[in-house]
C-alpha cells in the first residue's frame, strides 16, 4: 500500500490519520521467504511540522512464521511493530536522508509494507525456538526429538556438534 504524500508536505501542520493494512503476505530476510499471518489493521498517523519535518508513527502487530532454530518446525513469532520516524522536509519535498534509512519513501509516496518490513527488521530476534526445551532433530536419521526419541546412539555426533555450536556461537558474538 502507498501513501501520497504531496499534499501534506506542502500544507504546515496538516495531520492525516490513514487506515493501513500491509498488502504483503511474506517477509524475504537473508535469502529466505517468511509467511506473515494475523496483521492487524492500524492508522498511521502523518504530520506535516511547520513544513520542516514529516512525522510519522503508529503502531500495529503480526506474526512470522519463523522456523524453530533446533527442529525446524514453524514457530508463529509474534512482532509488536511502533512506528516513530520523522522525516526532513524542505520546500515541500521531503529530504534524502545522508543514512540511507528512508527507502519506504520515493518520489513522496510512502511505502507502509517497506516500512513495517524496516520494522520487523529491526526487531529481528537472535534466536528463535518452538519452546525453551527443544530437543531438536537426529543429526543421524533427521526425527524431530520432541515427537519422539529415534533409538540412534548420537553421543559421538553430539559430544562433537557441541564443540561446534561453541565455535559458531563465539564467531556470531563478534
Ligand atoms: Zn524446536
Ligand atoms: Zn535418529
Amino acid at each position: 500500500m502507498f501513501i501520497e504524500l504531496k499534499d501534506l508536505l506542502t500544507i504546515a501542520n496538516k495531520h492525516l490519520e490513514v487506515p493501513c493494512n500491509m498488502e504483503a503476505k511474506s517477509f524475504e530476510y537473508m535469502g529466505n521467504e517468511y509467511p506473515l499471518t494475523e496483521i492487524k489493521p492500524f492508522d498511521l498517523c502523518l504530520t506535516n511540522d511547520s513544513n520542516k519535518e514529516l512525522l510519522i508513527s503508529g503502531e500495529t502487530s503480526l506474526k512470522v512464521i519463523i522456523p524453530c532454530d533446533r527442529c525446524l518446525e514453524n514457530v508463529p513469532t509474534e512482532f509488536n511493530i511502533r512506528i516513530d520516524r520523522v522525516l526532513k522536509v524542505d520546500n515541500g519535498m521531503l529530504l534524502d536522508d545522508a543514512d540511507g534509512d528512508d527507502d519506504f519513501v520515493n518520489e513522496n509516496q510512502l511505502d507502509v509494507d517497506r516500512l513495517i518490513f524496516d520494522e520487523i527488521l529491526v526487531n529481528w530476534p537472535a534466536k528463535v525456538l518452538c519452546k525453551d526445551d527443544c530437543k531438536g532433530i537426529c543429526l543421524i536419521c533427521g526425527q524431530n526429538l520432541n515427537i519422539q526419541d529415534c533409538g540412534c546412539n548420537r553421543h559421538v555426533i553430539d559430544s562433537r556438534m557441541a564443540a561446534f555450536q561453541d565455535v559458531f556461537d563465539q564467531f556470531k558474538e563478534v
